[in-house]
């Protein structure tokens, strides 16, 4: 069997290892794979098995590599595989769900965290001699805040969305939350709430649903309007969540206190997009899944799914 990984960097630049595949076939991984078709065509039109993350596989791609009988993801998302082609080839594609719930959740409270305190920056500032040369035994160059007391809102309480109101609520948050489905877990961590209400009574916003066509901009300058003055937005979700000109301006107004994304609407960043330089915005590089930890569950499962489908089971079968 030939298989061929076509962006495996990202889930592994060389702390993992590729043998859980290997022991399958001919393995070939390429780090990355340019979006364009004719090359992706080129890469796979001889693999029995393709494994992609964000390389897209279209009907046309799929057409012309009638020897493709499986399509593996090294992520949850599967959205940049025309799914209902590979169906109609009867190719199943597997996904990895769930690889990543508890670090995810550990990373929107560090985002959170980093707003609260600015560990980086006053550990920066002490590097460079400023502790030393401080008149009083302390000094600090943010606002300084306690989250104790404080309402954390939730927005898609899912898996993710729990895992972080469980550490929320440890630190003494309240926490309520929105969402289309509501659930026992979900009831014994959070009160569930319209979203007007969230909105107008929460003091962090952390995003947890996924991007559909009813979440796309979901925040925006009519539902920021509607937060307390000196909110505070977190999201490592998806960046269309968010129109991200309008929480620019409510940044730069000071209506939002400060926001922690760690997505944006197009990845890579681009030179341009309002969030850079934004007042009080962190931005990080989507990297909340990318603990060695996840990585290396995600890795295991993937394996596991490429087994299953060999052995006439394939499982994690998304449609
Ligand atoms: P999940 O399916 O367990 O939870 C999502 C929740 O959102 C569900 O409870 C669902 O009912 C709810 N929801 C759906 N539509 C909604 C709506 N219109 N309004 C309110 N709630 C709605 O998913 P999860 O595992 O918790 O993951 C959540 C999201 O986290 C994913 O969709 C993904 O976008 C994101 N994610 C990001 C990273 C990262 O590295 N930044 C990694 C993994 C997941």
């Amino acid at each position: 069997m030939k298989i061929v990984v076509l962006d495996g960097y990202c889930e592994n630049p060389g702390d993992l290892s590729w043998e859980g595949l290997e022991k399958f076939g001919a393995l070939t991984v390429y780090d990355r794979t340019p979006f364009e078709q004719e090359e992706i065509i080129r890469r796979i039109s001889d693999a029995d098995a393709v494994i992609t993350n964000k390389t897209p596989i279209s009907a046309h791609t799929l057409f012309s590599c009638p020897n493709v009988k499986y399509i593996g993801m090294l992520s949850t998302g599967f959205n940049v595989v025309d799914v209902s082609a590979a169906r109609e080839r009867g190719i199943p594609v597997s996904n990895v769900p769930s690889y990543g719930t508890d670090v995810v959740a550990q990373f929107a409270i560090a985002l959170l965290l980093e707003i609260c305190h600015h560990i980086g920056h006053h550990s920066d500032a002490v590097a460079e001699g400023r502790w030393e040369n401080n008149p009083d035994y302390c000094f600090w160059d943010y606002l300084l805040i306690e989250l104790a007391g404080k309402t954390m809102g939730i927005i898609g309480f899912g898996r993710i969305g729990q895992a972080v109101g469980k550490i929320a609520a440890a630190m003494g948050m309240k926490i309520i939350a929105y969402d289309k489905q509501i659930n026992d877990a979900g009831n014994a961590i959070a009160r569930y709430v319209t979203m007007d209400e969230l909105l107008s009574q929460s003091d962090v916003i952390s995003l947890h649903c996924p991007l559909l066509p009813s979440t796309q901009g979901i925040i925006n300058k009519d539902t920021i309007g509607r937060m307390k003055n000196g909110v505070i937005i977190i999201n490592n979700s998806r960046g269309q969540l968010i129109v991200e000109q309008d929480l620019a301006e409510a940044l730069n107004s000071n209506k939002v206190y400060a926001a922690g994304v760690d997505v944006v609407s197009a990845e890579p960043i681009k030179k341009g997009n309002p969030l850079l330089g934004a007042k009080n915005c962190f931005i990080t590089p989507h990297i909340s899944w990318a603990a060695k930890e996840s990585r290396s569950r995600l890795m295991n499962i993937a394996v596991d799914n490429l087994r299953a489908f060999i052995n006439g089971e394939p499982v994690n079968v998304v449609d």
